[in-house]
């Protein structure tokens, strides 16, 4: 049987905050409950949505947290030319071509692209580049939540694998670091199952077999956003972990015995991971609904 390698693989747009320490947890207690290993992948891939200093900061605070990853950290930003190699192959092929549409253009045609810029023969000057989705993958199967059903029109897109301003898209990025890595299994946040369709139609066109899914509930703001470094979530406590880390054990469903909550933070740590169980795990209610929050 393969090892199961997970991996949690923040953007370092800011500290870690609640949210993203539920992803981590999540993904941490999945890996670990079935002796798996589990990685860190910065995803510094949008330099301008960075914020100076963010990576060292989440490392510590994972660090803080108890939740030491395998082997060495890896950095999207180190991995350019293996994204870029990709696209050349894929552009010589005719599996991805460039396109000039502005987003003002596509918006005006119904805010989806349809396809306009694939004969066209357009140069790289001033274009993003596509990739051709000839079949479209309209479902899978995440271990949580069942089937998840993808609105055709997202799931047939050629959707963008690098962006006219020369940035990788997300997308690209996280799948073939996700193969170059050996994970086989993703466990992220609710907001993510949108693009998982397109990742999965990425897989089929690299030949690859598709890795299991688990999407994690969120933990939103107030007034129902997602907490994010967008909206200034609050930086998790570093120096008094324990309370955070119960409260963020609860929200993946845990029932944590009092005499569990009073040891140190390495106990509650490997009880957590004695103790997880995917049917604890509260089912996130609103993820059909979550494709309105695109992301390409
Ligand atoms: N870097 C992405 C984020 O922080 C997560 C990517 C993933 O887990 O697939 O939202």
């Amino acid at each position: 049987m393969t090892q199961y390698i997970g991996r949690f693989a923040p953007s370092p747009s800011g500290p870690l905050h609640f949210g993203s320490l539920v992803a981590a947890l999540g993904s941490f207690f999945q890996a670990r409950a079935q002796n798996g290993q589990w990685l860190v992948r910065i995803e510094d891939l949008d330099p301008p949505r960075e914020m100076p200093g963010a990576s060292e900061d989440i490392l510590n605070s994972l660090r803080a947290y108890h939740l030491h990853w395998d082997g060495e950290v890896v950095y999207q930003s180190q991995r350019h030319a293996l994204y870029e190699q990709q696209i050349q192959q894929w552009l010589t092929q005719g599996q991805a071509y460039y396109c000039q549409c502005t987003r003002k253009q596509i918006k005006a045609e119904g805010g989806f692209y349809l396809g306009q810029c694939r004969n066209q023969n357009h140069s790289a000057s001033g274009s993003a580049v596509r990739i051709k989705i000839d079949h479209s993958v309209l479902q899978f199967e995440d271990l949580k939540h069942g089937t998840i059903s993808i609105p055709p029109q997202i799931a047939e897109e050629d959707f963008i694998i690098k962006r006219r301003d020369g940035l990788f898209a997300y997308n690209l990025a996280v799948v073939l670091d996700d193969i170059d890595q050996g994970v086989t299994e993703v466990v992220r946040g609710a907001d993510l199952i949108e693009p998982t369709g397109r990742q999965i139609a990425l897989y089929q066109i690299l030949g690859y077999t598709k890795l299991s899914y688990l999407h994690l509930p969120l933990a939103v703001t107030d007034n129902g956003a997602k907490l994010s470094k967008q909206n200034h979530a609050q930086a998790i406590d570093t120096c008094n972990p324990i309370p955070t880390l119960l409260q963020a054990m609860l929200f993946l469903g845990f029932n944590i015995p009092e005499a569990i909550k009073s040891q140190n933070i390495e106990k509650i740590i490997r009880w957590g991971i004695q103790n997880w169980r995917l049917t604890q795990l509260p089912i996130e209610t609103e993820i059909t609904t979550r494709f309105s929050n695109r992301k390409s």
